[in-house]
């Protein structure tokens, strides 16, 4: 996919991000999925371990204004994809199959996941979720690797805010090598709201 860089981080540009990432799905191939805004850019400025996720993502889709002025600026006419959308399309793509295509909810407070998984199911009842709060230390965040691991999710979100849930999926995403990884910040409380 052709990409563009702003302040050394690429952004990949296209008119089909989903297409491109069911068909990794499809395919088995493992993907790490920055939807990046204009402070997440600045945020790596300062960030040493952010740029470098940032940079080693498979893919890196302009979520926010401030960064399709800068590449509109520049000649590229790309399309704003806010990433909750992406997010919630593919969820609602992937849970027609049930079982086959198992996703992931990990992040926010206790219950919300809990709420955004009911309102899918509510929508899709084959849809198969298993979620979690992002708040487990210790032995119950190891029985949620172990559970990831067992699972092997086709979809996984993270919602943990920038930077943690990027550190997280890339220290992570051995578990479930061929899933699509998305950093979904505070998603599940909009979902779970
Ligand atoms: N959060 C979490 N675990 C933590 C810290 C934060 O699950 O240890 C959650 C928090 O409850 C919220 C999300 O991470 O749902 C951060 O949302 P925010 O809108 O701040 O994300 P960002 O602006 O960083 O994308």
């Amino acid at each position: 996919m052709k990409t563009f860089s702003v302040f050394d981080l690429p952004i990949h540009l296209s008119d089909d991000y989903e297409g491109w990432l069911c068909d990794r799905i499809y395919h088995n191939i493992g993907t790490h999925v920055v939807t990046m805004n204009s402070e997440m850019a600045m945020m790596a400025q300062k960030n040493n371990d952010l740029k470098q996720y940032i940079q080693n993502a498979d893919l890196v889709v302009p979520d926010g204004s401030g960064v399709v002025l800068y590449l509109r600026q520049r000649g590229q006419k790309q399309k704003r994809v806010a990433g909750i959308e992406l997010a919630e399309s593919l969820v609602k793509r992937l849970g027609q199959k049930g079982k086959e295509n198992p996703i992931c909810f990990y992040g926010a407070a206790v219950g919300v996941t809990d709420k955004a998984a009911k309102k899918f199911q509510a929508l899709i009842p084959d849809i198969y979720i298993i979620n979690n709060h992002g708040f487990l230390q210790g032995d119950d965040l190891q029985a949620w690797c172990e559970k990831i691991k067992q699972v092997q999710p086709k979809l996984i979100l993270v919602g943990l805010g920038v930077p943690r849930q990027e550190e997280w999926i890339v220290n992570h995403r051995h578990l479930a090598p061929n899933a699509v990884w998305i950093g979904v910040g505070g998603s599940f409380d909009i979902w779970g709201g």
